[in-house]
């Protein structure tokens, strides 16, 4: 039985564990594939450098929505990030997206710095990995204007309503250890009826612990649990869940 940890960020340079150690673990437990997702320009440049190192890791690029006013009129910047979408192991841009939530970048930069994104990902054909947060109406008006872009809306919270828009965008929801923690009964009625066909799991780790290992820092092996939750909240067989999900991340990101 296999997973991919479609989004982990254990190249950040205060991930507090070994990441050579906790790839090593994930690989032993079954997890033969994990996501390294940038989120700023050297953030990138590390994951794709965590990539270059491990066999079983490969890299996104991304400028995260909180660093919209940071890059959103640094041509030189931009122009060094775009160059990342030609490295070895590069599947993905992102993550990216609007974050209304924290509102750290103003929504125009926030949204300049997608548009700029898309259109990368379109130049390089690429999927995406997005971070919506109190933001959908405003993300699928920009989304729209970006025909055949392809990707998935990572650690999904949203409503009944959102995942419909998700999925007749013919994009991919992402779930994980929040699923196993959530008091919002809303967020589980969801999750049960996401397509298993355009389901796949991911840990955002360092983040998001799922039970039972909250208080403990977040690794890529955990995605097994989160798996075992959500085929046991929608009664699903976890091999079944598992193979389609990796099937699902191998076809999106060609890994
Ligand atoms: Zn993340």
């Amino acid at each position: 039985m296999n997973f991919v940890d479609t989004h982990a960020h254990v190249h950040f340079p205060d991930y507090e564990l070994d990441p050579d150690e906790v790839l090593a673990a994930a690989a032993d437990d079954g997890v033969t594939k994990v996501l390294c997702v940038g989120c700023t320009l050297p953030d990138s440049k590390l994951a794709i450098g965590m990539a270059a190192r491990h066999d079983n890791v490969w890299a996104t690029i991304g400028l995260h929505p909180h660093e919209g006013a940071k890059y959103v009129n640094d041509n030189q910047a931009l122009q060094e990030f775009r160059d990342l979408a030609r490295k070895p192991k590069v599947v993905g841009v992102g993550e990216t997206g609007l974050d209304y939530y924290y509102n750290n970048s103003s929504k125009e930069d926030q949204k300049k710095l997608l548009r700029f994104q898309l259109n990368l990902a379109q130049e390089y054909d690429l999927p995406v990995i997005f971070h919506v947060r109190e933001a959908f109406s405003d993300f699928f008006r920009v989304l729209d204007d970006f025909e055949g872009v392809r990707g998935v809306v990572h650690s999904f919270t949203g409503t009944l309503d959102e995942m419909n828009e998700i999925l007749h965008r013919g994009l991919y929801i992402g779930l994980n250890g929040i699923m196993t923690f959530t008091k919002e009964e809303k967020q589980l009625e969801m999750a049960k009826i996401v397509p298993l066909s355009k389901l796949l799991v991911e840990t955002d780790a360092p983040f998001l612990t799922p039970k039972p290992f909250r208080g403990t820092i977040c690794q890529p092996k955990h995605v097994r649990v989160t798996a075992e939750f959500l085929a046991n909240l929608r009664g699903e067989s976890i091999d079944e869940l598992a193979q389609v999900t990796t099937k699902n991340a191998q076809q999106l990101f060609n890994i």
